[in-house]
């Protein structure tokens, strides 16, 4: 277990699209434990593979308030949204600022599970938007350019 560097925007390689998981290793096991581990530290709701560095399309995800509803995706595809949203956005990779974007109120992605088995979640709200914000991450995309606005500062506590 470990803590691993948030790459920040203007970093190149959060512009980079990320490759396919082709098989479960310690490696990547490992890497999924460390993001895991940066994204709960970090205070974030999600967490790319891309943010500490890596171009293998992986996202961990937790937008409870309690910190126990852990999603890990590999290779995750959105194939169903609907709805619309319209709300404040942050960002890892983008420390103390936000800005409001507009994204599906609903999301479906498919995905494979720690075990490369498939399996699928649905989100809608703060869930949606994290499944959205997170699969960009992996095609090189930042919310920044999604901002309607201004970015804004927003307070950090710590
Ligand atoms: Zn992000």
């Amino acid at each position: 277990m470990a803590i691993r560097e948030i790459r920040e925007i203007g970093d190149e390689i959060l512009t980079k699209r990320s490759k396919e998981v082709k098989e479960m290793t310690p490696r990547v096991q490992t890497l999924i434990e460390d993001m895991i581990d940066t994204m709960y530290k970090s205070g974030g709701v999600g967490l790319a593979a891309v943010q500490v560095g890596v171009l293998k399309r992986i996202v961990v995800i937790d937008c409870s308030e309690d910190g126990d509803e852990l999603h890990v995706l590999i290779n995750p595809k959105i194939v169903e949204t609907s709805g619309e949203q319209t709300g404040q956005e942050g960002c890892l990779s983008v420390p103390g600022k936000s800005g409001e974007v507009t994204r599906p109120n609903y999301a479906k992605v498919v995905f494979l599970d720690e075990n490369m088995q498939p399996a699928e979640l649905e989100g809608t709200e703060l869930l949606a938007r994290a499944i959205c914000h997170e699969c960009d991450h992996l095609d090189g995309k930042l919310y920044v350019d999604l901002v309607e606005g201004d970015l804004v500062d927003v307070n950090t506590e710590n």
